[in-house]
């Protein structure tokens, strides 16, 4: 086949070279036949054994859980084993290829759909979502039929496991990304996305190189294609000839090496040449990436970001993490950050970050219940999340930080509540830290431009600048169609960014960037020249930056940051930018 070039939105840095492993659309379209009578017999038989096939497949899926799965993992396959013995997807169809003679595939649509449609009448939100099990439990029998392998299936057979796989799928969601962790699995292109969906996060944490806002990437790859990930520059080159293969193994190697070079500074202080000191914490998902952390030497946790704990949660045990299991996760990371500080985040769900047990109603999930608001409302939900992290102060120093505060009532109700879980805790005996500081994530523009608000009754300040530009711009963080007016360096956004650090450290409060803006090495000068002092960003990504910190003078740098934020022609500031990493 000829080779050809896409091109989309860099999201995770690095070079992968590998086969494609396209994952189907949810819905698979069957053929629809009518068999002959002497034929009936062997289409049942077809049909038992694919049943047969997905039993043995969800075994192996069970059996090749990775340790930090999300707990429930192990009860959602269990589920689906259970659909799969039910008489309704085990004999029923049977039933039917007999009565109708319609092919394997057919008869197991009919029946699936006749299912759904009863699901459908159901008011019960809870089993109103097994609908879903249900259409999963058929698209693996669908595809054993139409001999389309799972992705999971596919990656967990033994030989594969050592083999390169680069994912292509039309969308991949933040909670399914986690999924691929311990996998072996080279890198992923979808075709929509934007540079900090959710999903894109995710792959920037696990370090593996990505594109996404491919458009139709997903239709023109074709199973076991070559594929070449350009993660750096949004690239994906499929089929690619002897000679390009061969130029980008080299320049994989080259960037191996380089990285294994910036292993060297992970004890060396992160100082800028005139003796400024400079901290640079890590973002998690979940307590193991901490081992990420300590490795990249990172000085704490500046983000740990709660709600992954709360996605991908589906299956009879469809309900948020108790107290006691949020606790077990917050230590965890605590006690694996040794005694470096660990900011938790409380709940930010809503928009891209979809959990299962809440209903997406909005029209306007990113404007609707999300974060702090969810939380306010669900006041048992949130005192359950306050408590447990409380609890986890006990083990060593830990943060609270606050998504998406806007309103004085708001900080007025979160404070209160914070005092409420400390009061339950007293009453039953529970040890924390009764000095536990708080902090608001800055990331809505009201919110950076009313900081009096927030200076006076918080102990530190954290700019989400992934939302921030989101909110700033009116651009949807994970839309490929508005992806190209993302821009961070929008002087309203820059304006935004400085006026919050200036603000909080005249205020003698410290501001923190934890937004993707703090791992991206082009901007580090510009954060460095706002006045920023704590950088939090993935644990891959911090090396880079403190190698551009210790090459950096803030003497030279500021006199440019002037006149960068009195410019306001995004090109004369993107140049501007540009131009500070030659000082
Ligand atoms: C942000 O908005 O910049 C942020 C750090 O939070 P999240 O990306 O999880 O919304
Ligand atoms: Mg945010």
């Amino acid at each position: 086949m000829a080779s050809f070039t896409l091109h989309g939105i860099p999201v995770s840095r690095g070079i992968a070279i590998g086969r494609a492993h396209l994952l189907a659309p949810a819905a698979l379209d069957v053929r629809h036949y009518l068999i002959e009578a002497e034929q009936v017999e062997a289409e049942v038989q077809r049909l038992q054994d694919a049943i047969e096939t997905v039993h043995k497949e969800l075994q192996v899926i069970w059996k090749d859980l990775p340790q930090d799965a999300p707990a429930e993992l192990g009860a959602f396959l269990d589920v689906h084993a259970l659909i799969l013995s039910d008489p309704m997807i085990s004999e029923v169809p049977l039933d039917i290829i007999r009565a109708r003679h319609y092919n394997a595939e057919w008869a197991l649509v009919t029946q699936i759909d006749e299912l759904s449609a009863q699901f459908d009448e159901i008011e019960d939100p809870y089993l109103r979502e097994r609908k879903n099990d249900i259409q999963q439990v058929g698209e693996r029998v669908l595809k054993v039929l139409t001999g389309t392998a799972t992705a999971l299936s596919r990656l967990s057979s033994a030989e594969e496991s050592t083999a390169q796989v680069i994912v292509i799928a039309h969308d991949i969601s933040p909670a399914d990304m986690l999924q691929f962790r311990d996998r072996a699995f080279g890198g992923f292109v979808t075709d929509v996305g934007g540079q900090n969906s959710h999903t894109s996060i995710v792959a920037r944490s696990l370090d593996i190189p990505a594109a996404v806002g491919m458009s139709n990437a997903s239709a023109l790859i074709a199973q076991d294609d070559w594929v070449i990930i350009d993660g750096d520059a949004g690239v994906v080159i499929v089929e690619p000839s002897p000679a390009v293969l061969e130029q980008y193994r080299e320049l994989q190697a080259r960037l191996m090496r380089e990285r294994k070079k910036l292993g060297k500074l992970r004890r060396t202080p992160a100082v800028t040449r005139d003796g400024t000191e400079i901290a640079l914490f890590a973002n998690i998902e979940l307590p193991d990436d901490c081992v990420a952390a300590m490795e990249a030497g990172a000085a704490g946790v500046g983000l740990f970001r709660s709600e992954f704990l709360f996605m991908g949660r589906t299956g009879y045990t469809n309900r948020l993490p108790s107290e006691d299991e949020q606790f077990e996760s917050y230590r965890a990371a605590v006690v694996a950050m040794k005694g470096r500080p660990v900011t938790i985040r409380t709940l930010d769900i809503g928009a891209d970050k979809p959990i299962s047990t809440v209903e997406e109603t909005a029209l306007n999930p990113a404007l609707g219940l999300r974060a702090i608001r969810y939380c306010l409302a669900e006041p048992q939900m949130f005192l359950a999340q306050l408590r447990a992290i409380l609890r986890a102060s006990a083990f060593g120093p830990v943060k609270l930080l606050i998504p998406m505060l806007t309103q004085s009532f708001e900080i007025d109700q979160t404070l209160a509540m914070i005092e409420q879980a400390k009061a339950q805790l007293r009453d039953a005996h529970k040890k924390f830290d009764p000095l536990i500081p708080i902090g608001a994530m800055i990331e809505i523009p009201a919110a950076a431009l009313a900081l009096p608000l927030f200076v006076k009754r918080m102990d530190f300040l954290s700019i989400g600048t992934n939302d921030l530009i989101q909110y700033a711009l009116a651009i949807d963080r994970a839309d490929h169609e508005v992806a190209h007016l993302y821009n961070p360096l929008h002087p309203a956004v820059l304006y935004l960014i400085s006026n919050t650090i200036a603000t909080g450290t005249k205020a003698g409060i410290p501001v923190s960037v934890c937004g993707e803006m703090a791992g991206d090495t082009k901007l580090t000068r510009l954060l460095l020249g706002m006045g920023l002092r704590e950088f939090s960003m993935h644990p891959a990504q911090l090396l880079s930056v403190k190698q551009e910190i210790l090459n950096s003078d803030l003497t030279t740098i500021a006199p440019q940051i002037r006149k960068i934020m009195r410019a306001f022609d995004s090109s004369a500031i993107a140049e501007a930018v540009d131009q500070l990493r030659m000082l």
